[in-house]
């Protein structure tokens, strides 16, 4: 149904580094964002294109039309719910902060003040940090692998991003290097974006919702996630 099933081949942008919901495995990039699409494209039978970029480049990407959908593990927000469009939301997130194994004087989102906290750009955490933690020093990185080899690396004091990628990465390739010292938020929702108006939007909830309903989706996230709590 509608245009898009009559073959077009839809753009769909994806983060280049976000574990373990978007990552590049070999040559193919593979996570629980990719595999969540490759199930909702199927549904809807339409053909696509993975595009990965820097986080900071796919809300831009959408308002162009460069870009026809995107998981990217994207909060959802008001002020992003301005210029772009959103699905249901498909998973609940925060944010975490991580530190160097032997850290001890970082406990919470306080005590990042006067601290140098590598963030990743156009993120969330960077207008978060901002509001709650305004003497916090942040360094920018457009890919979360270097915010956190900056802080294994003892470059910076902290690092902070969404809740579940820093315990991914906490739990393999930061292992013995890293520890997540908690949650600074909590109850934000992922969303699939799209550009203003685009007509896929309440196709990709009817889908999203089948996969939900059909096990699907559970199947998807006990890969990623294992069982749910
Ligand atoms: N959830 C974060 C945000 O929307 C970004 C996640 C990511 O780095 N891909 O700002």
């Amino acid at each position: 149904s509608g245009a898009y099933a009559q073959g077009k081949e839809l753009v769909v942008a994806t983060d280049t580094a976000f574990v373990p919901f978007e990552f590049k495995q070999g040559n193919t990039y593979t996570g629980f964002d990719i595999d969540l699409w490759a199930a909702i494209a199927k549904e809807l039978n339409v053909k696509y294109k993975l595009q990965p970029m820097d986080f900071n480049g796919i809300i831009p990407g959408l308002q162009t039309k460069n870009i026809d959908v995107a998981l990217a593990g994207i909060t959802i927000r008001d002020d992003r719910k301005k210029v772009i469009d959103f699905s249901d939301p498909y998973y609940e997130s925060g944010l975490a902060i991580l530190v160097g194994d032997k850290n001890t004087d970082i406990k919470d989102a306080k005590s990042l003040a006067g601290k140098t906290v590598a963030v990743k750009t156009g993120t969330a955490t960077v207008d978060f940090l901002k509001a709650q933690v305004p003497d916090a020093k942040l360094k920018l990185f457009p890919n979360i692998d270097n915010a956190y080899l900056e802080l294994a690396t003892g470059r910076v004091d902290a690092a902070v991003h969404d809740t579940p990628n820093v315990q991914y990465y906490a739990n393999t390739a930061g292992k013995g290097r890293v520890k997540v010292v908690g949650t600074v938020k909590s109850g934000d929702f992922y969303g699939i974006a799209f550009p203003k108006g685009s007509e896929l939007v309440p196709q990709v909830n009817k889908a999203l919702a089948t996969l939900k309903s059909n096990g699907q989706y559970d199947a998807i996230y006990e890969k990623w996630f294992g069982k749910k709590p």
